[in-house]
Formats: structure tokens, C-alpha cells, sequence
């Protein structure tokens, strides 16, 4: 805990990966393990393990804030599933991490507490929207993360910053106790230094919990187990066409066909596959995700919890000051949108299509994996960006989602992992899509490539 408080006070100035850090509690809680050491490590691989959790993770006693003015005070009264599961482990916390406001974005730069940087190159952003806990990785301010993926939200900003970010099946890890985004899309997971790490965190996070009733009761098999399996034998890997497109920056093509044929080295037999709605994902997560949002934020109106407009007139007045001061652009905009597409009259055509849509999206990936085993993808078009690039032009932002989104909207599991760097240095991601609930032969694969 000491090393990483010495190597956060020298980088962090810089990097800005943390809303919160907390040295004092840390340090407590560290002694009290080393108290209590004797006899315990081999029952508590997890021990003593400085972790960084991205921000809207609530955390008991120590403020949860979504990176929003909102719940710039927010002190949560309860742990998230996740966090009650780590602690049980004795693993320590070194502070929460910067995001995205409640979620949305793909940089860190909707977050109300200024952007993280990158720590490859500080003009680029992290990517988003658990950028802090990337950036924390790949800069050496903890030893692991965790962050949440509606849409990309912990592959994207893995890639970006070089490390390793593990998005898991819909409902194997409990959403109880994250900040809810868009319910039917949101994952927590692991954004790790080597796949190992993401799967022996994995193991801890995941499983059935009565408290989240989309959480999947389904065994968890051991994921460090399946990593002794160094080979792609025996596995069919898909390249889907529609993935390697316009718009696909030359420098991440080559990577990921490199990447590709190092895959069939291993054993992978390689097979063109064809994910035809790909070009839809986009358009469907942007009602989804924002129809969802809108009535998940509808919680937030001055008089539960979180900010409290001064001087209001009477309800509406002080609800309206309050949603009015406490999100930002961003968040606001999705609001609109979503309220929107729910509305009466517009519900069937936007709402109503676009989860028909997203059906057919789910259908394609299950035609797919009826021929394959795993799906190689890019994680993004391009390198990180640099910081103001996109944030005048949202949907420009949006479209750097394009490789991630259908992963979500489709529930399946998948793995970013670094496969090269530009020219200019910047890391670059490939992406592995495995079936429901197969994260094993995912971390197998990931493992035996990097
Ligand atoms: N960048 C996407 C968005 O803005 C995904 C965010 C996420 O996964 N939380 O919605």
C-alpha cells in the first residue's frame, strides 16, 4: 500500500486516475491484515490486494460519485455485491476511479471533475468510460481494477491504455450496488495487467446473488484452471467481414491481422464469419441505452439523496433545479433522447424497433457461433484520440463504439487484450467475443496468445 501511495503521488498529478484516493483508511486496513496474517494466505489468494474501483461502485462509508456534481457527496450506506465479495477476501481499497458522468462516454471527458489522461501519451484520453481505472492500471497506481461496460465501457479504454479489460456475460457478475446506466446492458468486470489476473478476479466477482434478479444462476467454473490450456487446439475462431471496414485506422488492421495469424500458429482454425446487422448496433444502443438511462436517472431529483437545489420555490421547482445543476451536458442530452424514444406515440417506433432490432443482432451472433467457437475483432477504429478531438461532435463519439456495442446488446462475454502499438506509440486492442457464459475459453485463448 505504501509503494503504490508513493508511485500514485508521483504520477497522479498527471494522469488524474482518481476521484477519490484514501492513503489513511488503507494503511489501517493494511496493518489490521498483517495482524491477523498468520495462517491466513493460503485461504485468501485475494489478500491484501491494492485495487482501484471505478467510481460508480458503491462503496460503504467512502463516496460514490458517478463523476457527477449529483452525488458529488454521496456516501453510499451499503457495498456493492462485488465490493462485499472482495472484501470477504481481505483485498484492499486504494481509491475510486474517474469516469465518464454516470457512465456515458467513450474519454473521460464528461466526467464533472475534469478528464483523465492517458498514461502512453498525456494529450490522449483514456478512453471511456472507466477510464480512470484503466489509466490507474497502466499506470502503476494499483495493482488491478474494476470497472462496468454498457456499451464498451471497460474494453475500450483497456485498448486505449494497454492493459487488459475483461467485459463478462450479462448476468454473471451482480449488478447490486452498481449505479445503474442502462439496466438490460450493464457488466462489471476486471481491467487487469495479464489475463491471468482478469481471471482470477473474475472468479471472485462472479456468481448468482438474490439481490439482482437479472444476476444468472449458473455454476463458476475455476478460470485459473482453464488458463493451463496454452494453445488455441481444437477451437474455431470467426473473423466477421463486416468488422474489418471502412473506417478501420491501417495501423489496427495490421495489428489484429497479426494477431490473427498468431492465433492460427497456436491452433485456431480461422474462419471468415458474416455478423450482417453490424451497421444497426450503433442506432439500436442509442435508443436503448438512453430510454433505459432516462428512467434510471429519474431517482435522482433532489429529494432522496445526492445534490439539493438551494433556494426552490416549491416540488417542481426544486426538482427542476436540481436535475438542472447536477448533470451535465452530456447526461442531459441522453435524458432528452431517451424520454423521447418513450414516449407515448414513439414508443413502438424507436423503443419497440429497436429491441426487435436488437434481437436480430443476438440471432446473428448465434448463427455464428454455431460455426465458431470465438470471435476476433478489433476493439476500436482507431488509437486513443486526443483530448477535445471528439467532445464538440457526440456522434462522432458515439461511432468510436462501433466494435464493442453489439457485444452488449448481443450479452456475450468478451476480452481486450493489447496486441501491438502505432507508430506513434499508442497501444492497440484485439478483441475476443467468446458464447454466454464461456469465459473460460476466452481467458484460455486470450492467455495463450498474449
Ligand atoms: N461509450 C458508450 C456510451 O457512451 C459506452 C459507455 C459504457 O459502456 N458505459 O454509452
Amino acid at each position: 500500500v505504501r509503494a503504490y501511495f508513493l508511485r500514485i503521488g508521483q504520477v497522479e498529478p498527471k494522469v488524474k486516475a482518481y476521484v477519490t484516493t484514501q492513503k489513511e483508511q488503507a494503511m489501517v486496513d493494511a496493518a489490521a491484515l498483517d495482524d491477523s496474517l498468520k495462517g491466513w494466505r493460503k485461504t485468501q489468494p485475494m489478500m491484501g490486494m491494492p485495487l482501484a474501483i471505478k467510481d460508480n461502485l458503491c462503496t460503504e462509508g467512502v463516496t460514490t460519485t458517478c463523476s457527477s456534481r449529483m452525488l458529488q457527496n454521496f456516501v453510499p450506506p451499503y457495498d456493492a455485491t462485488v465490493i462485499a465479495k472482495l472484501r470477504a477476501q481481505g483485498y484492499l481499497l486504494l481509491g475510486k476511479t474517474n469516469l465518464d458522468e454516470f457512465a456515458m462516454g467513450s474519454s473521460t471527458e464528461n466526467s464533472a471533475f475534469g478528464p483523465s489522461r492517458n498514461p502512453w501519451n498525456l494529450q490522449c484520453v483514456p478512453g471511456g468510460s472507466s477510464g480512470g481505472s484503466a489509466a490507474a492500471v497502466a499506470a502503476d497506481e494499483c495493482a488491478a481494477a474494476l470497472g462496468s461496460d454498457t456499451g464498451g465501457s471497460i474494453r475500450q479504454p483497456a485498448a486505449f491504455c494497454g492493459v487488459v479489460g475483461l467485459k463478462p456475460t450479462y448476468g454473471r457478475v451482480s449488478r447490486y450496488g452498481l449505479i445503474a446506466f442502462a439496466s438490460s446492458l450493464d457488466q462489471i468486470g476486471p481491467i487487469t495487467k495479464d489475463v491471468a489476473d482478469a481471471a482470477f478476479l473474475l472468479g471472485v466477482i462472479a456468481g448468482h446473488d438474490p439481490m439482482d434478479s437479472t444476476s444468472a444462476d449458473v455454476p463458476v467454473p475455476d478460470y485459473t484452471k482453464a488458463l493451463k490450456k496454452k494453445d488455441l487446439k481444437k477451437l474455431k475462431v470467426g473473423i466477421p467481414t463486416e468488422f474489418f471496414a471502412e473506417g478501420l485506422d491501417p495501423e489496427v488492421e495490421q495489428a489484429v491481422r497479426a494477431a490473427i495469424e498468431e492465433l492460427k500458429s497456436l491452433g485456431g482454425e480461422i474462419k471468415e464469419i458474416q455478423l450482417p446487422r453490424t451497421d444497426a448496433a450503433v442506432a439500436v444502443y442509442y435508443v436503448i441505452a438512453t430510454a433505459e438511462a432516462s428512467s434510471n436517472l429519474a431517482r435522482f431529483d433532489g429529494v432522496k439523496f445526492g445534490l439539493r437545489s438551494k433556494d426552490t420555490k416549491d416540488l417542481l421547482d426544486l426538482y427542476t433545479k436540481t436535475r438542472q445543476e447536477g448533470f451535465g451536458p452530456e447526461v442531459k442530452r441522453r435524458i432528452m433522447l431517451g424520454t423521447y424514444a418513450l414516449s407515448s406515440g414513439y414508443y413502438d417506433a424507436y423503443y419497440g424497433k429497436a429491441q426487435a432490432v436488437r434481437t436480430l443482432i443476438r440471432q446473428d451472433f448465434d448463427a455464428a457461433f454455431k460455426e465458431v467457437d470465438l470471435i476476433v475483432t478489433p476493439v476500436t477504429p482507431t488509437p486513443a484520440f486526443t483530448l477535445g478531438e471528439k467532445s464538440e461532435d457526440p456522434l462522432q463519439m458515439y461511432l468510436s463504439d462501433i466494435f464493442t456495442i453489439s457485444v452488449n446488446l448481443a450479452g456475450l462475454p468478451a476480452i481486450a487484450l493489447p496486441c501491438g502499438f502505432s507508430k506513434a506509440g499508442l497501444p492497440i486492442g484485439l478483441q475476443l467475443i467468446g458464447r454466454a457464459f464461456q469465459e473460460d475459453t476466452l481467458l484460455r485463448a486470450a492467455h495463450a496468445y498474449e
